[in-house]
């Protein structure tokens, strides 16, 4: 566990591993799903510093994953208030990772101090729907936590699927443990997304995991085409969705509030991409989400523009601090672009520490929270450190 600079979070830690079988170094490991892969920053650094290994398929047959259970401990005995976004080299849902690894992981996580939040991000939601809706996964979890589950608290536990429940164990009140909640509020998931498809494929499974009670977001991270919440389309059929029944949810008009009003996702994080190939990324784009998520009332931060800095005119001072200036074929990315031949942005490669994360003359730096409430991290660490003294 270690503090990050990553904007929405305080700490980052990962605890899976992956052990090169051969050589017995550690590092990490995944494999790519979708083309916000393809500029995967965890590989490079694995390649450089970790296993050696890249994020290739054939490379299963290479690794071993493990858990570090002495940094779980870290973050469950950390004191302070603290957002950790966990497992940033792999993803925690990746096929290879085991069920029971997943189990042990959030069975720790759960009894971190309620002021220290772990952020868990995943392109593979599909599998984390279904496995943490599930009356054994939370059933499993209790078993590692306390050894086995009281018979008269399964039907409290699994009667409520939609909302918060809370059990008091009869323990002394001040122990870890001594109120088991379910889900826990202290654990988030997030699911990437980078653009419509993407959204069409994991955004179904996110809203659903947020009716059953979790805390949730979106990633848009890096952001490589336009994305509408308000289009919404059901997910390709697959055994997950007969599973989980989620395209006949009659709560489903748009991606971010059900028709009862009720939050499908606790916040959106947006940022352009960043490193060698990066896709530039229109103003439109994070502007869009803003505005969306005005309008649904969801808390809406954007990190960075990435890569390239978008000008509106070539004679600002944005000219002199990047590379010769580069028009990008914006009939590649943006269809919508190409039908407007007013469109007045040109693109800098300055790279992200430089181009910030200014848009429409201001900063949008809400995280996401289970009320919706439009707060900054800095605010939430001070709320939590009055609770926590
Ligand atoms: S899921 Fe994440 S860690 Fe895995 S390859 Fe894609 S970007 Fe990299």
């Amino acid at each position: 566990m270690q503090s990050t600079k990553i904007e929405w979070a305080t700490h980052s830690s990962n605890p899976i591993m992956a052990f090169n079988i051969h050589t017995n170094k550690r590092g990490h490991y995944c494999t790519k799903v979708s083309r916000g892969c393809s500029n995967c920053y965890a590989e490079r650094i694995n390649l450089e510093w970790g296993n050696k290994l890249e994020y290739t398929a054939q490379n299963a047959k290479n690794i071993r994953f493990e858990l570090n259970h002495d940094e779980l401990k870290k973050i469950r005995d950390f004191k302070k208030p603290a957002r950790v976004f966990l497992c940033d080299m792999t993803d925690f849902a990746h096929d290879l990772i085991p069920d029971t690894m997943i189990i042990k992981l959030i069975a720790t996580l759960i009894q971190a101090r309620p002021w220290v939040h772990s952020l868990l991000l995943t392109k593979r939601i599909q599998r984390i729907a279904k496995l943490f809706t599930d009356p054994k996964f939370i059933q499993a979890i209790f078993t590692e936590i306390y050894g086995e589950l009281p018979p008269a608290t399964t039907q409290e536990l699994f009667g409520t699927p939609s909302s918060q429940t809370v059990i008091r164990l009869g323990l002394d009140s001040q122990s870890p443990g001594a109120m088991f909640q379910w889900p826990p509020q202290n654990i988030h998931i997030g699911t990437s997304i980078e653009d419509q498809k993407t959204l069409w494929q994991r955004g179904h499974y996110l809203a659903h995991l947020t009716r059953a009670g979790w805390t949730t977001y979106y990633s848009l991270e890096p952001m490589i085409g336009p994305v509408d919440y308000e289009n919404v389309k059901l997910p390709p059929v697959g055994p997950e969705v007969t599973t989980l029944d989620l395209p006949r949810a009659p709560y489903f008009t748009n991606y971010l509030r059900g028709t009862d009003d009720t939050p499908l996702v606790h916040g959106i994080i947006l940022g352009g991409e960043s490193g060698q190939g990066a896709v530039p990324l229109h103003p439109e784009l994070p502007r869009t989400i803003r505005d969306t998520c005005i309008k649904h009332r969801i808390p809406y931060f954007f990190k960075q523009w990435g890569h390239w800095l978008p000008v509106e005119n070539t004679k600002t001072p944005a000219w002199q601090h990047g590379g010769p200036p580069r028009d990008w074929p914006w009939n590649e990315i943006d269809p919508r672009i190409e039908k407007d031949p007013t469109e007045p942005w040109r693109y800098f490669a300055l790279g992200k520490t430089q181009t910030g994360n200014t848009l429409d003359q201001r900063q949008h730096l809400y995280i996401p929270n289970r009320d919706c409430k439009n707060i900054t991290q800095q605010e939430w660490l001070q709320t939590a450190k009055e609770h926590a003294a």
